[in-house]
């Protein structure tokens, strides 16, 4: 092949594989937990000693995400937390992580706790605010990680990752991306300077809201990542064969998911923007968000299938509207085939700021015209 295959096709093939044996297209899953030495003591196939260790079983998927990413190696954990969690494990104390002050709650709330008590220095900066970011990276005399999700979960804020990276690199430090919300077919954050991806498997890439899975993508080996590499084999936060074979199948179809749950995305902005019910749209593809320049130089082929909206009146307007539906599921998470709704701020602590009459809707593939007319009866409702 001349010419480099595009993310589709990667995707939709899985990296072609043929068992050498069987002529099988699909790997088979490896539930061994150990292999065998030959006579000489010596393991029969170096690379598998243990299962904890390495597995056949999701070296595939690792194949395929790295690709997918345009990255050198691709590591997969038991889920998105672990393989946070496998960045912070291997800083030393005494380092500093830059993190954006409204991001993925979850990965917010750990983060925190886990810095403070191994002494990790942490400075925030405001996601939709390049300039804030430049002076947080300049607020201490060393950068270690910094961190950025774009767009950002639930408030959908967008992060120039050029202008990061460069930042991050003036200081010597790594970029880190959450590219959990774009996934690597709207936004690649390697090309555009990052040094590690981080994903939540558990989300887009396996798509079917049936397997909890994290990966971490590096541009190249540098010393950091060595000892995430490390720090997975030796603590063994890996993910199980079946759960790996499950996020290979979900991750051929990635891009025909993405590209449809899109384009429902935009349409259902479309429509909420022009609703009487509905204070503001929070939607990187709409014209009127802050971030849509940014947006639109990074994100490519679609602005992703997570939005929020405010809707007008307090709370218990914003529960009822939710509470209304009928086809779109009250529950969290996003990136699966099924549409679904949240009330984070029942799930967030106050001090995080998400508005209580904010909703966040991660949009499935269902048909459009179905999904509005869910919203459009449950929004009416309050007529
Ligand atoms: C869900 C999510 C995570 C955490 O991943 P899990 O697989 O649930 O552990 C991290 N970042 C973002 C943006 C997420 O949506």
């Amino acid at each position: 092949m001349t010419r480099p295959l595009d993310p589709a096709t990667l995707a939709a093939k899985a990296g072609h594989y043929i068992d050498r044996h069987s002529g099988a297209i699909v790997p088979p899953v490896s539930t061994s937990t150990t292999y065998a030495r030959d006579s000489a003591n010596q393991p029969m196939n170096a690379a598998h000693v243990y299962a904890r260790d390495n597995n056949p079983s999701f070296v595939q998927a690792e194949q395929v995400l790295a690709s997918l990413e345009q990255g050198q190696e691709a590591l997969l954990f038991a889920s998105g937390m672990a393989a946070i969690a496998a960045v912070f494990y291997t800083l030393e104390s005494g380092s500093r992580v830059v993190l954006p002050k409204s991001m993925y709650w979850g990965a917010f709330s750990w983060t925190r706790q886990y810095c403070a008590r191994a002494s990790i220095a942490v400075t925030y900066y405001a996601p939709d605010d390049i300039d804030s970011l430049s002076q947080a990276i300049l607020a201490g005399d060393r950068t270690d990680v910094v961190w950025v999700e774009t767009p950002s979960n639930p408030m959908m804020h967008i992060t120039d990752v050029r202008k990061a990276a460069e930042l991050t690199h003036a200081a010597g430090g790594l970029l880190l991306v959450d590219n959990t919300v774009p996934t690597p077919l709207l936004t690649r954050p390697l090309e555009l300077g990052a040094d590690i991806v981080m994903h939540s498997a558990s989300k887009s890439l396996n798509g079917h809201s049936d397997v909890i899975a994290g990966a971490l993508v590096t541009r190249h080996r540098h010393p950091h990542w060595e000892r995430v590499v490390a720090e997975r084999h030796d603590a063994g936060a890996i993910m199980s064969p079946f759960d790996s074979a499950l996020l290979l199948r979900g991750m051929r179809t990635l891009a025909v998911r993405v590209e449809r749950a899109c384009q429902n995305a935009a349409a259902i902005a479309d429509f909420l923007q022009q609703h009487e019910a509905v204070q503001t749209v929070l939607y990187p593809g709409l014209d009127s968000h802050p971030g849509h320049a940014i947006a639109r130089q990074q994100m490519k082929g679609g602005y992703g299938s997570l939005m929020s909206f405010i809707v007008k009146g307090d709370k218990s307007a914003a529960l009822a509207v939710s509470g209304r539906l009928q086809l779109i599921i009250r529950a969290t998470s996003l990136g699966g085939v099924e549409s679904l709704i949240e009330h984070r701020h029942s799930v967030e602590p106050p001090e995080t700021g998400v508005p209580d009459n904010l909703l966040r809707l991660a949009v499935g593939i269902e048909n459009v015209n179905d999904l509005i007319g869910d919203l459009d009866q449950a929004l009416g409702g309050a007529s």
